[in-house]
């Protein structure tokens, strides 16, 4: 089978790479040039475990390519894929216009029966959309069916999630587009994942639904941290004690500085719009996200309090991007502390093992450093921003010698308090005793 994946981000590149890894021929398109020139020649513009060597033997194989011309890609296939951004607009609504120019392009080219299914997430309501958008490019009668089939797949792990997902959901309406989908999708089907069968409005609520649950669990956690520090409890234990309940499940229970990443902000946001276009005010959306923009404040404050007020501090950071294993700092929370570190009058020597590069177009002013042990010399704090493995083992007494001043200050609760103390350090982690 013959498809398409318009849109080379996290998504679409990753999606298209693992398709033509089930035997598929795949071709990716996207606008920017130089992007596809990159891909064309085996480079690969995100960091993301195993992604290369993927792109690489699938595109020496001859089952994926990449181009810029969607008209013969669309021609060819017979399911295309829409993976382009679904950025936030100021109001808060999902911006959809990337999503509506490719769809007036599908139907300008579409010469036979073709799936056009969204892997963006894409509001409720959008397969609706899509349907008279190519209604009105095409005024003939052509056959086609729109399906939702959104995506799970987490930066930093994303070829597994896809290779292993959960769940998959394809939200159809005609069975013929059904039939397709599961055949697109047979071997996890022989590997028994589940799979929902839906409609198109149900399978864009699901994804909504989903990561507005997730960011709910992480802003949920991140207020029982700050209770903790104000009653001398655990959280650590709390999230463990809470998380053996397989009701609520332990993952999305880890305090930090905030949820971010392109996803979380803009999803809840858009799905709270929706719900206010229609006339429903959405509470929990609402608290979730002032709960999230709350979180790096209290850090600086966390950060200001340990080291005696921010201004004319030298201070060591590590991580950048929104999590470990991505290069992404899109909405990352680690980036708003910093900026608030420089705001503050703080001088920041920062490292991050993927990051750097994109973290130098958007942060200006701040000493970008080596290693970890770069960024702790001369500073009077060490800072954990972002979870990296290679940050959870450091060399304390190392760290010891090369700070200013003894402080080391958790973010992401990854240390044993104890062993950093012995250490010769002050430890300060959140909603810890
Ligand atoms: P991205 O911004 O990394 O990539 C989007 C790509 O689409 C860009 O390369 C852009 O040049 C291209 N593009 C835009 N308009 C185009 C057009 N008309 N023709 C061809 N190419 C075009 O986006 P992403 O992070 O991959 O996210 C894509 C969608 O998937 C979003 O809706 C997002 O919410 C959703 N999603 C993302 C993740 C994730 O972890 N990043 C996970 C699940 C779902």
């Amino acid at each position: 089978m013959n498809i398409c994946v318009v849109g080379t981000g996290y998504v679409g590149l990753v999606s298209g790479a693992c398709f033509a890894e089930f035997g598929l021929r795949v071709t990716c398109v996207d606008k920017d040039r130089a992007r596809i020139d990159a891909l064309k020649n085996g480079r690969i513009p995100i960091y993301e475990l195993g992604l290369e060597e993927m792109v690489n033997r699938n595109l020496r194989e001859g089952r994926l390519s990449f181009t810029t011309e969607i008209a013969p890609a669309i021609e060819n296939s017979l399911v295309i894929f829409i993976a382009v951004g679904t950025p936030a607009r100021d109001d808060g609504s999902a911006d959809l216009s990337y999503v509506e120019a490719v769809a007036a392009q599908i139907a300008s080219h579409l010469n036979g029966y073709k799936i056009i299914a969204t892997k963006s997430t894409v509001p409720v309501g959008t397969g609706r959309r899509l349907r008279e958008i190519i209604g009105q490019v095409r005024r003939e009668k052509v056959d086609f069916d729109v399906v939702s089939n959104p995506e799970f797949l987490r930066e930093g792990s994303a070829i597994e999630d896809f290779m292993r997902p959960d769940r998959v959901i394809i939200g159809a309406e005609s069975p013929q587009a059904v039939a397709i989908m599961q055949d697109l999708y047979r071997p996890l089907f022989m590997l028994e994942t589940p799979f929902i069968m839906t409609d198109v409005a149900t399978a864009e609520m699901i994804k909504y639904a989903s990561n507005t649950f997730l960011a709910t669990k992480v802003s949920f956690i991140n207020e029982i941290a700050n209770l903790c520090e104000l009653m001398e409890a655990d959280v650590d234990q709390v999230a463990k004690g809470m998380g053996l309940d397989h009701r609520i499940g332990g993952e999305f229970l880890h305090p930090g500085p905030g949820f971010g990443g392109s996803c979380f902000p803009k999803d809840i946001q858009a799905l709270s719009s929706l719900a206010r276009q229609r006339g429903y005010d959405f509470e929990i959306i609402n608290a979730v996200q002032r709960v999230n923009e709350g979180q790096p404040r209290r850090m600086l404050e966390k950060i200001a309090g340990a080291v005696g007020g921010i201004r004319g501090r030298t201070l060591g950071v590590l991580g950048l991007s929104f999590k470990p294993n991505t290069n992404d700092i899109r909405e990352s929370p680690a980036l708003t502390i910093v900026q608030g570190l420089l705001e503050g009058g703080a001088m920041v020597r920062a490292y991050d093992p993927a990051a750097m590069e994109d973290a130098k177009q958007a942060l200006h002013g701040i000493i970008y450093c080596q290693d970890a042990y770069e960024a702790a010399k001369g500073a009077e704090a060490l800072i954990v921003l972002t979870e990296w493995s290679q940050f959870r083992n450091l060399d304390l007494a190392r760290v010891r010698e090369l700070l200013q001043k003894p402080v080391f200050i958790d973010l992401r609760n990854v240390y044993d308090p104890a062993k950093v103390r012995q250490a010769g350090l002050t430890y300060l982690g959140i909603g810890r005793k």
